[in-house]
């Protein structure tokens, strides 16, 4: 699992000869260094007290530096040995010394006592001015960015995949069929690119990989690599922004060069965005830095020829935000979209990362795979991972369905934290809260069923209740959202009626945001406000990217703006009114549940299904009408990507908790 990202990154200096360079001039530094130590610190041989004495009655001493107890002499002529330093310690204050020493005439040096931290600092200071000194020659390096520069510090730091033992292939990627297919072509082409050049036949330069973080667009780069049997040369969009000016285009310069060497063989190019946003969009340092790699990345693509048998690959998650000229023709010109998986590719990719996991012969995979919508390739992995650490824990040597339960809880709702202390009235208070949600989710024919309720924090949140779609839904329906509304402000609609308007709690802010959000985007985005009909109000919202933003302006007045609020608000309260009613409906139900989950602080769907008796969930009423042939007509799933739930910011991957 995830051993296999690094086991075959065989790091490949690009730039070896450089590399030694450094290690060069860092060793004389370090050598130099230590070789003035060594000058400093020479031995000198050791007098006893009484050669001294000797010594001098000899006549052999030219002059002594007294510090102290210690005495440093020198010789009037080299010892036996050679040595013509030598030095000794008064083994105790000697009043008769210092006259010796004058009556012998040698000439006496008297030194104040040092503990020698003196010393100490010099040696920091040298030693700071060497590293200082290396700094700055590879910072020199690094600006002048001119690769035949011996310190050139702007080299590549691509890292070559050469390994092709236990390579990554297209069985390693599972689902994403069309992106396969796509990619194919390019596998075809780096396998024997005379076939398509003799035919003249033109071959694109560059692939963009779009899709949401952990999808799988880096493991599919590197599976083409693995399925053509070619170099692999893998660089990160945010690694080039990150030192002195021009060393991003260098790298460029160098990856790219590198690259030709080395081909046929794929050049990727990881979070392109960070380097590839548009260009004047930028505020703060880096600006400049990024502009100028961008450039350089457009000028690379530009000066070669896709017969030369390179191909650059790119991923990224923000292709809104990338600048137009990268997608120009002879560039990025292929888009790839690589998709969240669906029910089928989620197996898919269970069956492929659990391959060395022992399972329990009854593990269902496939109701698994059912019961984690919205996860993504890298969620699925880690959810495995999690599945198997809590098989371990319990000391069990195969995983199960419930250690799968187990980790999906924790995936997707965040870890228990059953260690809080939870005061009685506040446990009370979730455990309608939670109620209220759990009854009208129960309840309204097309909203999510309900999963699982508990009043144990997870999380953030003090207790959750958790939907789960059964499908992949496409269309959000104005119908569908409002009673979402309700569910979602059911838990202070709940509050409200139980404990008096005086006892609402702050728990409800998360599920107002949220139904803020929701209202917002159906009046905003999605054209469902009568008064306002179907017109986008601009601010388009979205990750901020702040020099982009500041670009974007409204596109309507003040007028607008306050009919907007309005609707909004509208909106709002409509389904709090509407989730009150309902509350008040199903009240005795409401009571009974909430009693059981403060008893029991978990409940699952058929422990709920059980108290709150049958619900007449009918998901799509109107495909009744699409069979009685005088309705609305229904499209079944089609390619057009679903409008992404309300800012996805803080929702969790999959099922939804209020
Ligand atoms: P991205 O680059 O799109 O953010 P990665 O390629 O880094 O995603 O995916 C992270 C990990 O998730 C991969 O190393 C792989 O283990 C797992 N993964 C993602 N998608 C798939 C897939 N389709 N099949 C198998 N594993 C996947
Ligand atoms: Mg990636
Ligand atoms: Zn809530």
């Amino acid at each position: 699992m995830s051993d296999m990202k690094n086991k075959n990154r065989g790091q490949f200096p690009p730039n070896n000869r450089n590399q030694g360079m450094y290690f060069a001039i860092f060793l004389i530094i370090v050598l130099g260094v230590f070789l003035l130590i060594y000058l400093y610190m020479k031995p000198k041989p050791v007098l006893t007290y009484n050669e001294f004495l000797k010594s001098i009655e000899g006549n052999a001493i030219a002059r002594v530096v007294i510090q102290g107890q210690m005495i440093n002499g020198e010789f009037k002529n080299p010892d036996a040995t050679g040595a013509k330093e030598f030095k000794t310690v008064i083994p105790l204050d000697d009043p008769t010394l210092l006259p010796l020493l004058k009556t012998n005439h040698i000439a006496i040096i008297g030194e104040p006592i040092r503990d020698g931290s003196g010393d100490f600092i010099w040696w920091i200071v040298i030693i700071s001015v060497g590293m200082f000194l290396l700094w700055f020659l590879l910072m020199r390096g690094g600006q002048g960015g001119d690769p035949g520069r011996a310190m050139s510090f702007g080299k590549s730091r691509a890292r070559l995949h050469r390994d092709m033992s236990g390579k990554i292939t297209f069985a390693d990627v599972a689902g994403c069929e069309e992106a396969k297919q796509d990619l194919q072509e390019v596998v075809e082409f780096l396998k024997s690119p005379q076939k398509f050049t003799s035919l003249g036949a033109k071959i694109p330069k560059g692939a963009l990989l779009v899709g949401s973080p952990g999808t799988g667009k880096t493991l599919l780069a590197k599976a083409v690599a693995g399925e053509a049997n070619v170099p692999f040369f893998s660089v990160s969009g945010s690694e080039f922004v990150e030192m002195f000016v021009g060393v991003g285009a260098s790298r460029v310069r160098d990856l790219f060069a590198e690259g030709r060497k080395n081909a046929p063989c794929i050049i990727f190019i990881d979070e392109l965005d960070a380097v590839g946003r548009s260009r004047g969009a930028g505020l703060g340092g880096s600006h400049d830095e990024r502009e100028q790699t961008l450039n350089q990345i457009l000028v690379e693509m530009d000066g070669f020829d896709s017969s030369e048998g390179l191909i650059i690959l790119a991923a990224t998650n923000r292709p809104d935000i990338l600048d137009l000229a990268l997608m120009r023709p002879g560039r990025f010109d292929r888009k790839i979209v690589v998709d969240k998986p669906d029910v089928r590719a989620r197996e898919l990719i269970l069956k492929v990362h659990t391959r060395k996991v022992p399972l329990e012969p009854e593990t269902n995979l496939e109701n698994i795979a059912r019961g984690t919508p919205g996860l993504t390739g890298a969620d699925i992995e880690n959810l495995v991972n999690e599945a198997a650490l809590k098989a371990a824990r319990d000391n069990r040597k195969k995983v199960n369905d419930g250690d799968f339960e187990f980790a999906k809880d924790k995936i997707l709702l965040g870890p228990e934290r059953k260690s809080k202390i939870i005061l009685d009235e506040d446990k009370l208070v979730t455990a309608y809260h939670e109620s209220g949600h759990a009854v009208l989710g129960h309840f309204l024919p097309l909203t999510d069923p309900i999963h699982k309720i508990t009043v144990i924090p997870r999380g953030f949140a003090a207790g959750v209740t958790f939907s789960l779609p059964v499908d992949e839904r496409t269309h959000l329906f104005k119908e569908r959202l409002l009673q979402e509304l309700m569910v979602l402000l059911a838990g202070r609609a709940t509050e409200e009626i139980k404990f008096g308007h005086d006892w609402i709690s702050g728990g409800a802010s998360n599920d107002i945001d949220r139904a803020t959000q929701i209202a917002h985007s159906m009046v905003c985005e999605w054209g469902m406000s009568e008064k306002l009909g179907p017109v986008s109000y601009g601010e388009k919202e979205g990750p901020v990217f702040l020099g982009k933003d500041l670009v974007t302006r409204k596109n309507f007045s003040e007028k607008i703006h306050e009919t907007i609020d309005n609707e909004i608000r509208d909106i709002i309260t409509d389904a709090y009114k509407k989730a009150k009613d309902l509350v008040v409906k199903y009240k005795a139900k409401l009571d009974k549940l909430a009693k059981v989950l403060l008893e029991r602080e978990v409940l699952n769907s058929e422990e709920i299904n059980e108290i709150l008796g049958p619900s007449d969930k009918d998901r799509f009423p109107i495909q009744a009408n699409l069979e009685k042939n005088d309705g609305p007509v229904v499209m079944k799933r089609h390619a057009a990507p679903a409008p992404e739930a309300p800012k996805p910011a803080k929702k969790r991957p999959g099922g939804t908790k209020k």
